[in-house]
């Protein structure tokens, strides 16, 4: 068994994408072809918002929103501490400040309460000022949109969705990458729309950003390539990858629901002992991960070695929260900084899940996890 297991995929699109790459190959238009072109129209429709810019990878997608936004020096944004690393990244990179929030146990995803104390106290200190807020709908989860947006309008901030993980997601009747002022996706093959290389988009319903966007992904461009206007990124996806997104995209919705189908199976099959996924009412996860929160007694790197010598694969999304990571040294964290971040790093587990895996596949995880898990109970006793 696969971590993630595309081949089945990959064979039922194999017939269009053959087709599609060998016109490409004689159209030869390898950057910014029509394959772009008709895959942006169709992520603005399925997303639910009126432009979608395609570029590089999903941490490029991060940084173009917010050189937009002409953000740096002086400025805060507040990013979930429980996320991959790019969300905070980027706008280091930038020269602003990421102030990290903690999340909620429960959902993964940045904490509303911890977000307002936050902004409050860079407020109180008064040496930054608050911009903007970037929301990860972690593990294909939307955040808590309804209250980050109320605490983000109270504020003056901006809202951009890190939908890296969510794409497909819904919230309250809405898409994924419609829920913030702008968002950003990622093709990475491991997303739920997965590409076969580097790829990403940004999604706005401004006509104006979209048109900026559109230019500073090719180097600020004017009218043409050799007019820049502004300094801009070389960050383009390219056409091949727009035409396995294509082919994809018509899969997704199916692919959804098989995904969701597995996420069914665990919570039916998996002992209560471990935590399992709790979706909120009116939310619909994509279930980028399907990831459980195991029990103090289990000792997980032995755990994962057991199942692994089972033939069940598993990863820890994430070992270390971004506050004890070395390239954030500066900003001055420590351990116990932020509890719920650092106990779920301690405690996560992440199990196979991909649209194409069986319940037969199902039911050994469940079977191999439910028994390592109760024999570190009965040994705790
Ligand atoms: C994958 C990911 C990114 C970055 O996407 P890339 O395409 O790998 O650059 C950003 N944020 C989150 C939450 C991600 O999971």
């Amino acid at each position: 068994m696969k971590f993630i297991d595309l081949e089945l995929q990959y064979q039922r699109i194999k017939p269009q994408l053959d087709k599609a790459l060998a016109k490409l190959f004689v159209r030869q238009d390898f950057i910014l072809g029509k394959d772009v072109d008709v895959l942006e129209r169709r992520l603005a429709e399925y997303a639910g918002v009126k432009h979608c810019v395609t570029c590089s990878n999903g941490t490029d997608a991060l940084s173009m929103a917010l050189i937009l936004n002409g953000y740096g020096p002086g400025d805060a944004v507040f990013v979930p501490d429980f996320t991959f690393f790019s969300t905070a990244e980027v706008v280091a990179q930038r020269g602003a400040v990421p102030v990290l929030v903690d999340c909620r146990a429960d959902t993964f995803n940045i904490d509303p309460a911890a977000l307002e104390r936050a902004v409050e106290r860079v407020e109180q200190e008064g040496k930054l000022t608050p911009r903007m807020v970037i929301p990860v709908d972690l593990f294909g989860l939307c955040a808590d949109y309804r209250a980050i947006r109320e605490i983000a309008a109270a504020h003056n901030m901006a809202v951009l969705e890190d939908g890296a993980q969510g794409f497909g997601a819904e919230y309250e009747g809405k898409r994924a990458c419609s829920l913030g002022d702008i968002a950003a996706t990622s093709f990475f093959p491991a997303k739920p729309l997965g590409c076969y290389g580097d790829g990403g988009a940004v999604f706005t319903d401004g006509d104006d950003t979209a048109a900026r966007l559109r230019s500073l992904r090719v180097h600020g461009k004017g009218k043409t390539k050799y007019e820049n206007n502004s300094l801009g990124l070389n960050a383009r996806l390219d056409t091949i990858q727009a035409a396995v997104l294509n082919c994809k995209l018509d899969l997704f919705d199916e692919e959804i629901g098989l995904r969701g189908r597995v996420a069914a199976w665990y919570g039916e099959l998996l002992c209560d002992e471990v935590k399992k996924p709790e979706i909120p009412a009116g939310s619909r996860s994509v279930w980028a991960q399907y990831t459980v929160i195991l029990p103090d007694y289990v000792n997980r790197a032995e755990l994962q070695e057991l199942l692994k010598a089972s033939g069940v694969p598993t990863m820890v999304y994430y070992e270390r929260p971004l506050h004890l990571q070395k390239a954030l040294a500066y900003l001055g964290h420590q351990k116990g900084d932020f509890p719920v971040a650092e106990y779920l790093s301690e405690h996560v587990l992440s199990l196979p899940m991909h649209p194409y895996l069986k319940r037969e596949e199902a039911e050994t995880v469940a079977r191999f996890l439910n028994r390592f898990v109760r024999s570190y109970k009965a040994s705790e006793l």
